[in-house]
């Protein structure tokens, strides 16, 4: 006698994009990842970047031989082959390798090359078994074919943007490059929230540039603020998030309380 197998629950795909570099993007899909994973949520994070930073920060050893996201996108793996435990109840990884500094140029000859990750994850979705509630996507700084393949595989994208004086450039390119999209590869595709890191209390600028983002964006960007802190940028270099390696300091304290809005949002979009 068979039995039907149960389809695994469709997981919420949220792209952490940004094309400017060292905004938080990674360290983003890190920590947001640890913390969903730690109230219960099944958490795939998937490295789009070639630099790998995610990989290596979620204590995934790189090498050369490794199959990767890589191979995932040029159709030489499936997802589920190159995903990892990262030791993290919970949390999975699909580490990339430096071969994805390549992927753009052998992908734009080859079909469906927007979707090729959306078509990897749903396949992936429909193995029994790894039944991720979230996949986070942590994109390349930069809006080229990488990014675009995340923006079609996404529910919603995730915006870091760091308390700087420049915050705002840029920006509007990435939201047209998001209409775009929606436009012509995915209709379902909005913007989750934009997240502001590495908020300074010291800095007088981090605060007006806090507010003249909030003046912009207005509800799209989360209560929450990621602070400057060195327990933040110092767990990496240990192959841990920064919940894991101090789970008491305010960075921490702040990703937890990210996760929570972030599931509370999330709530409301499917209700809508
Ligand atoms: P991106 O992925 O956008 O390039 P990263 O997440 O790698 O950015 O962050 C860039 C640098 O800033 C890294 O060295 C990281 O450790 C550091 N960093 C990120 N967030 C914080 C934070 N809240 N406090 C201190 N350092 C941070
Ligand atoms: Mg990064």
């Amino acid at each position: 006698m068979t039995f039907p197998q149960t389809p695994s629950p469709k997981p919420r795909i949220l792209a952490i994009a940004n094309q400017k570099g060292g905004v938080g993007k990674t360290t983003t899909a890190i920590n947001l990842g640890t913390a969903l994973a730690a109230v219960g949520e099944q958490v795939l994070i998937v490295d789009l970047d070639p630099q790998g930073n995610a990989s290596t920060g979620l204590g995934v050893t790189r090498t050369s031989q490794m199959r990767s996201t890589y191979h995932v996108l040029v159709g030489e793996a499936q997802l589920h082959h190159v995903v990892v435990e990262t030791g993290i109840p919970r949390l999975d990884c699909a580490p990339s390798t430096m071969d994805l500094l390549g992927a753009e140029i052998e992908l734009s000859d080859m079909e469906r090359k927007t979707y090729r990750l959306a078509d990897a994850i749903g396949i992936l979705s429909g193995q029994t078994g790894l039944g991720y509630t979230y996949i986070l996507i942590d994109c390349p700084p930069s809006l080229n074919l990488l990014t675009i393949n995340s923006f079609c595989a996404a529910d919603a994208i995730l915006v870091p943007l760091q308390c700087e004086f420049f915050a705002l450039e840029g920006l509007s390119q990435l939201l047209k490059t998001v209409e775009r999209v929606r436009a012509s590869l995915n209709p379902r595709l909005v913007i989750q929230g934009v997240v502001l890191t590495m908020f300074d209390r010291r800095n007088s600028l981090s605060e007006q540039v806090a507010q003249d983002v909030r003046g912009v964006l207005g509800e799209k960007v989360y209560e929450t603020v990621i602070p400057r802190n060195v327990r933040v940028s110092e767990a990496p270099s240990y192959g841990k998030p920064v919940l894991l390696y101090d789970n008491t300091c305010i960075g921490s304290q702040a990703y937890i309380r990210l996760a929570s809005e972030i599931i509370r949002r999330e709530k409301e979009l499917r209700a809508a």
